[in-house]
């Protein structure tokens, strides 16, 4: 899909340049800055495409994470933000997908790919409901350093007007939707949103489909994070259920379970060399992902970077 090509090259790009990041960190912050406007110069450029879940449930694709949209006279809910520079396209395919006012967008986690959009969604009507952690980390100067990226604080009107700890209930347009906070995975921000007549379910960056995952370890994010959450979400999945991941195509429960079982086989061969006194680099040169790479590894880490995270989190 062009989009998600689009979506992998610049993270690609925005790897090579954390990779510089030990030897000019200053002229990175610049350079991480400039990634940001890129992101949102081909958020600009790239169409929203809606692809139809359930009657009234619809996927929106962008650049950007995946959002999802429910239509219907109690108003309309909308799952993430994209860019920025992507809300006219957003807001033109949420009018076109059905009836309704505007009524709550809802944030699966604090990232920028995720948030960007938030203050020109709230302007259309919409109220934001989000994970107390993503209100705290969207209020204050951020840093992915993975990425070596340094984020300024979001602006008031793209902060979340409800938050909630745990979980959130809500029942509308003839569904019952769980929001539900992942114990740190991706972030410590993380929620699963699941639509239950619809049989679908949000899992947010708990999942990258097809590829290895960013894990946000400044976010308090880890590769057991991650494994568990993949665990939560395949209790609550049905072999019917379709789950929508963060990046990369909507999915089956067995789709999550490969996943999972990935990330779980190169967790275990990643501590086993860090139990035997090997450093990140030389762990790496182990090759420790390797009968996975032709499949999983062309997307916006290279094996090496995930490596580094998975040593890094363990
Ligand atoms: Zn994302
Ligand atoms: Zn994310």
């Amino acid at each position: 899909m062009p989009a998600n090509t689009l979506n992998r090259r610049h993270f690609l790009r925005l790897g090579a340049v954390a990779s510089a990041a030990a030897l000019v960190p200053h002229w990175l912050t610049a350079q991480a800055a400039d990634m940001v406007a890129q992101s949102r110069a081909t958020a600009a450029k790239t169409p929203i495409t809606t692809t139809k879940l359930y009657d009234n449930l619809f996927l929106l694709q962008g650049v950007g994470g995946n959002m999802a949209l429910q239509t219907g006279p109690d108003g309309k809910i909308l799952i993430d933000s994209s860019y920025s520079t992507a809300v006219p396209g957003i807001l033109d395919a949420i009018k076109k997908a059905g009836e309704g006012p505007a009524y709550t967008l809802i944030n699966t986690h604090w990232h920028f790919d995720h948030t960007d959009g938030n203050e020109a969604i709230h302007a259309a009507g919409y109220r934001i409901l989000a994970h107390e952690n993503t209100r705290a980390r969207l209020s204050s100067p951020q840093t992915i350093k993975a990425f070596g990226l340094s984020l300024p604080a979001a602006p008031a009107g793209a902060l979340p007007t409800a938050t909630f700890g745990s979980s959130f209930h809500i029942w509308k347009n003839g569904d019952s939707l769980d929001l539900v906070h992942f114990d740190p995975a991706h972030t410590d921000s993380d929620i699963y949103i699941h639509f239950h007549k619809a049989d679908v379910l949000h899992v947010g960056d708990t999942w990258f489909n097809g590829f290895y995952p960013f894990i946000d370890e400044s976010s308090g994010g880890s590769i057991g994070g991650m494994i568990a959450a993949n665990v939560t979400a395949l209790n609550i999945a049905s072999d019917t259920t379709k789950i929508i991941p963060g990046h990369g195509p909507v999915g089956s429960k067995a789709d999550l379970q490969r996943f999972h079982d990935v990330l779980s086989a190169i967790r275990d061969k990643v501590a086993a060399l860090k139990a035997q006194g090997l450093t990140e680099k030389e762990a790496a040169a182990k090759k420790p992902t390797a009968e996975f790479d032709s499949v999983w590894g062309h997307g916006i880490l290279t094996p090496d970077q995930f490596v580094g995270i998975v040593y890094r989190t363990i």
